[in-house]
């Protein structure tokens, strides 16, 4: 796992198992919040054992910033932790994610000890403070990703935890689209310091604006080829001869991992555009 440091007393961590997934700490002298928990226990020991032997931290609070796995496993590793989630996120932790370890605790020995860790603390439209020591982090909801999706700023720092809201290629298949060009554009001219994606690299401030106006032509791209292929006779087939390149983005990132979820969102939203036109028939 890789660790970075975004501001003094904030830390990145990204994993080297799973698709560059980060997780984020907030230090204080009351102790840490931490943002997100990585997917596998091996790596959310690496950060709690350098927090608290380290930096003699303990975490205090865990901030889910949504239900997916990769994001939540590691949140059961702080059981004297206030956890603090969407009111969404409850409810697919509850249930999707339930279900979703059992299935992959067969896959793996590595997740025995993982239990699902719902959060004491939810919040719903508007926004929330976890406030501790100096420092404030404020949340708020920002769908698309998935439906409980939120974004979490370091008021002092104006550094953004942006979750899966920005990643290499934005991805909607468990969310929706409109909602994540929703929130995309909430996160335009807000002079963040930085933004710490769900995946990937840390995103400095003069790439920040740029780099959320080409996550938009994107989907503006992609919705465009969603609707010409339902003028065509073999719509699947127009829709794999459409490459990420074409669209604006780069076959590159997370190990080439980004023309898959490229071929799903191109299927997901035609699939969601063609269910449209049948209710308006
Ligand atoms: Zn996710």
């Amino acid at each position: 796992m890789q660790r970075e440091r975004v501001a003094d007393d904030i830390y990145v961590f990204t994993s080297e198992r799973y698709a560059q997934v980060t997780a984020g700490a907030v230090v204080t002298d009351e102790g840490a919040i931490l943002i997100d928990t990585l997917l596998f226990p091996e790596e959310t020991k690496a950060i709690k054992n350098y927090l608290e032997n380290r930096l003699d931290c303990v975490v205090k609070y865990v901030i889910n910033t949504h239900y997916h796995a990769d994001h939540t496993y590691g949140t059961c590793l702080f059981p004297n932790a206030m956890i603090v989630g969407h009111r969404l996120c409850y409810d697919l932790l509850d249930t999707r994610g339930r279900e979703g370890l059992e299935q992959a605790q067969h896959g793996t020995s590595e997740l025995d000890d993982v239990q699902i860790a719902l959060p004491h603390v939810v919040f719903d439209s508007r926004t929330i403070n976890v406030c501790l020591g100096d420092k404030t982090v404020q949340l708020w909801h920002s769908p698309g990703h998935s439906p409980d999706s939120i974004v979490c700023l370091v008021k002092e720092d104006r550094v953004l935890f942006a979750a899966d809201t920005l990643m290499a290629l934005p991805y909607f298949v468990d969310g929706s689209y409109d909602d994540f060009v929703q929130s995309l554009h909430a996160l335009q001219n807000n002079s963040f310091e930085n933004i710490v994606q769900g995946h990937g690299e840390v995103i400095l401030r003069g790439e920040i604006e740029d780099k959320i106006a080409s996550d938009l032509r994107y989907l503006a791209a992609i919705k465009k080829h969603a609707e010409t292929a339902s003028t065509k006779s073999d719509p699947e087939r127009y829709l794999d001869g459409i490459d990420i390149e074409r669209c604006g983005k780069s076959r590159i990132p997370l190990s080439g991992t980004v023309q898959a979820l490229h071929r799903e969102n191109l299927r997901s939203l035609y699939r969601q555009l063609a269910g449209e036109m049948l209710e308006m028939r």
